[in-house]
């Protein structure tokens, strides 16, 4: 295995990275090992304040930095970010679990969105419009918002934060991101590559601490202007309330639940491989994994045993150990609530096909699942799993399983396997998902919206919706006398 060095980190204030004023940390601990491998410094309220301080002096200075110059620093620091992506793949998976492969990709998806935003900003129209007195010019201007406080996750501890990060800065926003305590590193690895590409000081920050006592003091802050979260559907509603309370913009990228239907004509060889990748990449802790398999049962035996294969042939271990396909789950909390699903699972009548323990060992490992016949009632069918687990039941008619699709609060994405076009218009107009994939895996791409509706929040990470999010609109109408 190859050796990987891991860095404490500290918060990024001004362009300058500091303990926190108490000298408080947190121990990072890698869950392969179970061990501790470094600390990151915990922000009180002196540290918050003097984030939002500088968040709103960096709004001033990169709010009149002009759109093609914002992209040249985008654009380098994106390059920095490729030349780095060995090293900061060996940090992510020590800290996250991912195999190093998969925490590559993610370092340099996040070069490509970023690009992809430095780009689209230069695109941020405004329009004219035609005017009832010739005198009159009527103009429609794009303006930043402002400050942004962010909230990302520990799934995807670059993508969650590159995401928002590119689309606030291409729109002249200051950013000021809490990134998981549990994944400091990666992060902070990203954020350095800013600053190493000129990025002016105060543009962008980064705070570690209480997740509770940090949104609930930056959120209602008169500097911040806007809030973006990815996590979970509770918390997202409990953000959104105080947000609302405070009148401020807000994107939330929530949970989901996500429904695979394969139809009776489906090719299955391929739904197995496509949703199985979608299934078992990061070990399933994804927002968009397929969760809820729904397979025609005239199909179902070939689905299920076919799954079982693949589920067999990934070999679990340590993400930095060569040949390793699944890695363990990110935290303790994730292996206990696979074992809380396994047991409600078997106890309501699910059929265990493959896996269904954790696997004994001093790190986060849980063996790759696959449940047939899951009941409805099972918890792994109403609660998102966030992890290794395919539940799959059957269905006779594709409303069935289109109504079953529906039936949770959720609506993020959604995965279909047809050859028929005609099932392929109903599904796309019928399922009640921001996104939905046929005949394939996911692929998030900068340029496609990414986001969800019902529980799964609102508001989008791609495309020009992206953007909209980190701009007001102001309509300007100018008489000539
Ligand atoms: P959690 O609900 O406590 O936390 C989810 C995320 O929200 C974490 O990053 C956490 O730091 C943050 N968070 C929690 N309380 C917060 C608060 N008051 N203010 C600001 N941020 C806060 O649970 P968890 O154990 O970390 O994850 C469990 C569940 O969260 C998963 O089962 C999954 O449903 C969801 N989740 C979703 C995503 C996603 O990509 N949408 C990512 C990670 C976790």
């Amino acid at each position: 295995m190859k050796s990987h060095t891991y860095t404490d980190t500290r918060l990024l204030i001004d362009n300058e990275w500091l303990d926190a004023a108490s000298r408080r940390t947190i121990d990072v601990i890698n869950p392969a090992t179970g061990k501790t491998i470094g600390t990151v410094a915990h922000a009180g309220i002196p540290d918050l304040d003097r984030a939002l301080a500088a968040a709103q002096r960096g709004f001033e200075v990169w709010r009149r930095v002009p759109s093609n110059e914002r992209a040249w620093i985008m654009r380098k620091a994106a390059a920095l970010l490729r030349e780095r992506a060995d090293q900061i793949a060996g940090l992510l998976t020590q800290e996250q679990g991912k195999p190093v492969f998969e925490a590559r990709i993610e370092v340099l998806a996040a070069a490509d969105i970023i690009e992809w935003f430095a780009d689209e900003g230069r695109r941020a129209y405004g329009r004219i419009v035609p005017s009832r007195n010739l005198a009159n010019q009527q103009l429609v201007i794009k303006e930043p918002v402002g400050p942004v406080a962010a909230f990302t996750p520990w799934n995807f501890p670059i993508n969650q934060v590159v995401r928002k990060l590119s689309a606030a800065l291409a729109s002249g926003c200051s950013f000021l991101v809490k990134a998981p305590e549990e994944t400091p590193a990666s992060p902070a690895a990203l954020l350095q590559t800013f600053v190493d590409a000129g990025i002016p000081a105060g543009t962008i920050g980064l705070v570690f601490g209480d997740p509770a006592e940090i949104s609930s003091y930056l959120i209602p802050h008169p500097i911040i202007r806007k809030v973006t979260f990815t996590g979970s559907t509770p918390v997202g509603k409990q953000l959104a309330a105080l947000a609302g309370a405070h009148m401020k913009r807000v994107t939330m990228e929530l949970g989901g639940h996500a429904p695979v239907i394969v139809a009776e004509d489906a090719d299955v060889e391929l739904a197995v491989k496509a949703s199985g990748a979608a299934k078992f990449r990061n070990a399933g802790q994804i927002c968009i994994a397929p969760t809820r398999f729904l397979v025609h049962n005239s199909v179902k035996e070939a689905f299920v045993t076919q799954m079982v294969k693949l589920a067999q042939s990934l070999r679990l271990g340590d993400g930095l150990a060569e040949g390793t396909t699944l890695g363990p789950l990110a935290n303790a909390r994730r292996v206990d609530a696979m074992d809380k699903l396994l047991e409600n699972a078997q106890r309501t009548g699910a059929t265990v096909a493959t896996g269904g323990a954790r696997v004994s060992s001093d790190g986060c490992f849980f063996a790759p699942t696959v449940l047939a016949d899951v009941p409805l009632d099972a918890d792994v069918f109403n609660h998102e799993p966030f992890g290794p687990i395919v539940a799959i039941r059957g269905f006779d008619m594709l409303e069935e399983a289109i109504a079953e699709a529906n039936r949770l609060p959720y609506g993020l994405a959604g995965y279909a396997f047809t050859k028929a076009i005609k099932s392929a218009h109903l599904l796309s107009q019928q399922m009640e998902v921001g996104m939905l994939w046929v005949n394939q895996p996911a692929v998030a791409s900068a340029e496609m919206p990414f986001g969800g509706i019902k529980d799964s929040g609102y508001g989008s990470e791609g495309g020009p919706e992206a953007m909209e999010a980190y701009l007001s609109t102001k309509a300007v109408s100018i008489l000539a006398v």
